[in-house]
């Protein structure tokens, strides 16, 4: 029985990544769509750490549509802003306090973790911390050089580096002299005008090829006129789950009107649907598209199968 499940896990898994990788825009848009939606739903395979039983723990396939793989060196982290108020991590790390989560959501490092992206050969998009903050203070300086070096070490994947500490992100790595290539992107959360305005100008400062801004959950409208000549890719997204503050599609249309006219990447994740995953068009259309870093197969990939336009990828700023 084990066996069976087992092989089974593996098909879907191969025909997801099949999904993934085809160039659906070459096929008829209700076959384009199937894909997607096919492709996206079958996260609901990973349990609610987003991880896959077959890999026996040792990967963790992302439940978040615009990565592949979330890696969490660290756990746990202290509430910021309006956009914490629903912290999934924070939900999963109380709800599984026990053996996966000693500490529940208070910070603990987890240096088994360090290397582990060293020993994923195949090219992923990575989402560093989807369980934490790496830029949060109680995270010793040595332990974000261990994780930087592991970055720089296994650079045959992309890391997406998403922070609402800013100002520590940008004085440490000005201070650790980390260095920056093409692909380790840097990204703050904006879920406003406030915080936009608060955070994005450090953002600016850091020397990085990508830049990015992770407006989810999106509560507000936002003007990123004065900074998207900086920016090579812009996230979007309403919230969802119990207590969920909707958000407005007109919201979400101005920031799709920003990036069209600037030439930025742009990703609807979701609109206000109640399942994380689900309400993923934006007037009938799926925009999925993912900053052009040159070099790095996997996340090329994945922005030709996802995108409906090739002008939609070309990198910007
Ligand atoms: S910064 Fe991120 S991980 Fe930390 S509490 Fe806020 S939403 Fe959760």
């Amino acid at each position: 029985m084990t066996v069976s499940f087992l092989a089974c896990d593996i098909i879907i898994v191969k025909l997801r990544r099949l999904c993934y990788n085809t160039r659906v825009e070459a096929v008829s848009p209700q076959l384009q769509y199937v894909s997607r939606l096919w492709a996206h739903g079958l996260d609901n395979y990973a349990d609610s750490q987003g991880r896959l039983a077959i890999f026996g723990g040792t990967m963790e396939n992302s439940k978040i549509s615009w990565t592949d793989n979330s890696w969490n060196p660290v756990t746990g982290c202290t509430q910021v802003s309006p956009g914490c108020d629903n912290c999934y991590a924070k939900r999963i790390a109380e709800q599984k306090r026990g053996p996966a989560f000693p500490k529940g959501f208070d910070i603990t490092l987890r240096p088994h973790k360090l290397r582990d992206p060293l020993k994923w050969k195949e090219p992923k998009l990575i989402f560093v911390n989807s369980m934490s903050d790496l830029f949060h203070r109680d995270i010793p300086q040595d332990y974000l050089s261990q994780v930087w070096a592991t970055m720089c070490q296994a650079d045959w994947h992309t890391y997406q580096v998403l922070t609402k500490r800013a100002h520590r992100m940008a004085h440490l790595i000005k201070t650790l002299n980390l260095p920056t290539p093409p692909h380790i992107w840097l990204g703050v959360s904006a879920e406003n005008q406030q915080m936009a305005d608060s955070r994005i100008p450090p953002l600016l400062t850091i020397p990085a090829p990508v830049r990015f801004i992770s407006a989810e959950p999106l509560l507000g409208p936002i003007d990123l006129t004065p900074y998207l000549s900086g920016l090579a890719w812009v996230i979007d997204g309403g919230e969802s789950g119990s207590g969920r503050r909707p958000a407005e599609m007109d919201w979400f249309r101005s920031l799709r009107d920003q990036c069209d006219k600037s030439g930025v990447a742009y990703y609807h994740k979701q609109g206000n649907a109640h399942m994380s995953g689900r309400d993923v068009e934006l007037d009938g259309v799926i925009r999925h598209a993912y900053p052009d870093t040159g070099g790095h197969a996997e996340a090329a990939r994945r922005a030709v199968a996802q995108t409906e336009t090739p002008k939609q990828f070309a990198l910007a700023g």
